[in-house]
């Protein structure tokens, strides 16, 4: 890590650019008490990668990852925060890097700065891994892993993820997936993301650009799919601006 890494704002991860392929490529964030969800529901509302392939849904091979992880960042739909990995990669070699920096800023209560680099080979549109770097302000802690993008009994084409051996029934499935899909999101429309001050203790309307957030600091900022009602039973207030534009 470079002296400038640490100059990254609290609660405002900086997402890299897409590449000429249009990538995603990593991030940098610092990682602190302040950036954990207060509140965490299972069911995020995801962004897509660039490259994604409705075809890959249901599969139990690849999942739409989050770079900076939810469970860290509090923050949710960002193309640039998300690439395509097998749910070991996500589930699996992810997740414990991750569990382990969360437990250490609980354990420790240090701010934590936490790059994330995605690799891929030539033009392929899967990635082979991602380079997780985390270090404590403190450095008391501090982990560097590279965590392959595979999947154990499953063979695929890191060009396109396309499963070896199930190219003739590819278009079928295409097809069917992207109904399904399609039926799918009809009935979850109207599904609301909100936006919490962890200082206010209030939550916004997400998308609403709400004037109370406009000169908050990111770190009081986090994103969640909570419903309202979770979110008064938290003990949060609906901002009275938020509701006057509802
Ligand atoms: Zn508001």
């Amino acid at each position: 890590m470079n002296k400038e890494d640490f100059d990254i704002i609290e609660g405002n991860p900086q997402y890299f650019e897409l590449d000429n392929n249009g990538r995603s490529n990593g991030a940098i964030a610092i990682i602190s008490k302040n950036t954990l969800p207060l509140i965490t529901k299972k069911k995020l509302k995801y962004t897509e990668p660039s490259n994604w392939n409705k075809a890959f849904e249901n599969k139990k091979l690849f999942e739409k990852c989050h770079i900076i992880a939810y469970s860290l960042s509090a923050k949710i739909a960002n193309p640039k925060n998300i690439f395509i990995g097998t749910v070991k990669l996500n589930k699996s070699y992810m997740k414990k890097v991750e569990n382990e920096v969360k437990k250490h800023i609980n354990d420790k209560s240090v701010k934590i700065l936490y790059r994330v680099n995605v690799k891929y080979k030539g033009t392929n549109k899967i990635p082979i891994g991602v380079l997780i770097e985390a270090q404590s302000i403190d450095d008391s802690y501090s982990v560097c892993r590279f965590c392959y993008n595979i999947q154990r009994g499953k063979n695929f084409r890191y060009s396109n993820g396309m499963i070896v051996g199930e190219q003739q029934i590819w278009s079928k499935v295409v097809q069917t997936v992207a109904n399904k899909i399609a039926r799918k999101n009809n009935r979850k429309s109207g599904y609301i993301n909100y936006t919490i001050n962890t200082k206010t203790k209030t939550f916004h309307l997400y998308d609403n650009d709400c004037k109370q957030l406009q000169n908050a600091e990111p770190k009081n900022i986090q994103e969640t799919t909570a419903t309202e009602k979770d979110l008064l039973a938290v003990g949060l207030k609906y901002c009275k601006n938020c509701v006057k534009d509802k």
